[in-house]
């Protein structure tokens, strides 16, 4: 019998195997789709110049770059230098220092007895010191680079994660060639069965019984213990059957799922650069997509446009051409009439069913929720994955350090 089976082969899963493996464990990784990494997903496209990442870009904070995992795999983490620029109705400013400005809104919290949500910290009196501009900011990073809705999102959890050291102002770096090669070094030597979707499982202490289905064909397999990475929105969504149940419905009924929809768009020559020659970063709240971005320090002229949150739950169900259609009205408030792209790709992780959404937040009086989430039942179900990361979750980093910790846990309890 295998010692333990993991379920997902993201980040978590993956990392998570290669530990238990190191440490001579029998594993097997069950994955639904056709490929490994989850919402990491480096795609090479001939269309376009470089290896495009449609989920994770982004090395986010000193810590994260300084990964073992990263170093493994020769990726270096380049800095992404560059001026970031705000649309603030006709205008546009500079707006460097985004985070710390609009941090100044979220070390409110410190004198506040409960928990708000960020909307409601907004508007009550410890805030109201500030002014409309800070404010607007902040609710945009919140909806942008948190993808949580603000009406929803603990102001508490959030001021700890902006405190943790993930922010852009922390250091952003771009792993060089993308996110593949760390997938391949996670991927090495770890016996991986692709399109098998884990439908239900049964458990008793040291025992467990897993069921996929493998081309509509049901298929059970057996080990002492299992190592649970299915995203958050997979779980709240009950489509995999616990028997007996998990127990862990406070928890998940206290984190959320944010949503993101990204798209890619290559042109034929930087048109931007005319006007913005240094600039990396385009904000325009009010657009569809409300944020931009070049490769930079890569010269490609390519932009990533980025809806997160409620931005991105604006855009249901939206066809290719629809959504392509909402990202160039966004070039077009910031920049005019520009030229049309040469290439395109857009995905919508709401609409993907083993995702079903991007990354997780703190709903409001959630704090504690990513521990509950975490924690072992009866050393048999063990559970890793970015929403049970305390300080890095919704990053590849925290996915990456859950799976580790997972796996001691497992060995652990051995
Ligand atoms: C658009 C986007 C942009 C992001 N940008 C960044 C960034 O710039 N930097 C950064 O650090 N992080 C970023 N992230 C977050 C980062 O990608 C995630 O935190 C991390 O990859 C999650 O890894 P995981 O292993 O926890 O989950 P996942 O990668 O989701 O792995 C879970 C696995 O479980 C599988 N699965 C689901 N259901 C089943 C089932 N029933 N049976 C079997 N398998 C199943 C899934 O297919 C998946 O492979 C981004 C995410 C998104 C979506």
């Amino acid at each position: 019998m295998l010692d333990t089976l993991i379920i997902g082969a993201g980040a978590a899963g993956l990392a998570a195997a290669q530990t238990l493996q190191r440490a001579g464990q029998a594993v097997q990784v069950l994955e639904a789709r056709e490929r490994v990494g989850g919402r990491i997903l480096n795609v090479s496209d001939p269309t376009f110049p470089i290896p495009l990442d449609l989920g994770a870009e982004f090395i986010h904070g000193q810590e994260a770059a300084d990964s073992p995992w990263l170093q493994l795999a020769g990726v270096v983490p380049l800095a992404q230098g560059g001026r970031q620029l705000l649309l603030s109705g006709e205008q546009v400013t500079a707006s460097e220092g985004m985070f710390t400005k609009a941090g100044k809104v979220l070390s409110a919290v410190d004198g506040l007895p409960e928990d708000l949500t960020f909307a409601d910290l907004l508007r009550h009196p410890v805030t109201a010191h500030l002014d409309e501009d800070t404010k607007r900011l902040a609710r945009t990073l919140v909806e942008g680079f948190d993808a949580a809705d603000p009406t929803q999102a603990s102001s508490r959890a959030l001021a700890r994660e902006w405190g943790g050291g993930t922010t852009q102002e922390d250091g952003q770096f771009r792993p060089s060639g993308g996110y593949g090669a760390l997938l391949e070094v996670l991927r090495r030597g770890v016996r991986v069965q692709l399109h098998t979707e884990v439908r239900e499982l049964r458990w008793r202490r040291g025992q467990v019984t897993v069921t996929a289905e493998r081309f509509g064909e049901a298929c059970d397999f057996r080990a002492r213990r299992v190592l649970i990475t299915l995203p958050l929105s997979v779980l709240q969504a009950d489509v995999v059957r616990f028997s007996p149940p998990l127990g862990k419905a406070d928890a998940l009924a206290r984190l959320r799922m944010g949503g993101v929809v990204k798209a890619v768009l290559l042109f034929d020559t930087p048109f931007w650069r005319e006007r913005f020659p240094q600039a990396v970063y385009f904000h325009a709240p009010k657009a569809p997509f409300p944020t931009f971005w070049t490769p930079s320090p890569h010269q490609v002229p390519l932009l990533s446009l980025w809806a997160g949150g409620p931005k991105a739950e604006a855009l249901p169900g939206l066809g290719q051409r629809e959504l392509v259609r909402a990202a160039r009205e966004s070039l077009r408030a910031f920049f005019g009439e520009h030229p049309a792209p040469a290439a395109v790709r857009v995905y919508d992780w709401q609409a993907d069913p083993y995702a079903r959404g991007a990354y997780s937040y703190v709903a409001t009086g959630g704090l504690g929720a990513r521990a509950q989430l975490a924690a072992p039942v009866e050393d048999t179900l063990f559970f890793a994955g970015e929403a049970t990361h305390d300080e890095a979750a919704g990053t590849v980093h925290g996915a990456l350090e859950s799976g580790v910790r997972a796996a001691r846990e497992v060995l652990a309890a051995r």
